[in-house]
């Protein structure tokens, strides 16, 4: 098993149902996950199959966290991705469709529709991070193997 130890993950998040609920609300806890990821070193995207979510992420003040925006792939996942810039390709990502983390890894979140301030999905996602920079992977069942690494 590779460590990801020392390497700088580029970790994409989607947005709507992923770090958003239904009404634009932001799901309770990204804000400390995202802070863990940048004191980690790694680079946070955020892309979505809804457009350019720029403004969304200001209303939520997250935009210092963010290193670029992206319009996501909405289908042929794995060659609309290749198509990135290599240094901007996600290493990760974190999304509530399972299809997409599985063919470019990462992790697969519940659904988050509404607010819930009970809601600690972000924290289990915080946690597999911890267990991949150390071993690579994990047993969560989250947890589908990295790709772009
Ligand atoms: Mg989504």
């Amino acid at each position: 098993m590779v460590s990801t130890r020392n390497i700088a993950l580029n970790i994409f998040f989607d947005t709507d149902y992923t770090i958003l609920g239904v009404d634009g609300s932001l799901r309770p806890h990204v804000e400390q996950l995202f802070q863990y990821i940048i004191d980690r070193n790694h680079r946070i995207y955020v892309w979505s199959g809804n457009g350019i979510r720029t403004k969304d992420m200001e209303k939520h003040n997250l935009t210092d966290f963010i290193t670029n925006f992206y319009e996501k792939p909405v289908h042929d996942y794995w060659n609309n991705t290749s198509k990135l810039p290599e240094k901007d390709r996600p290493n990760m990502v974190i999304d509530d469709n399972l299809e997409i983390v599985a063919i470019l890894g990462g992790i697969w979140v519940n659904q988050y529709y509404f607010p819930n301030k009970n809601d600690a999905e972000m924290l289990k996602v915080q946690e597999i991070i911890v267990e991949v920079e150390s071993s690579g992977s994990s047993d969560d069942p989250r947890f589908r193997k990295l790709k772009f690494i």
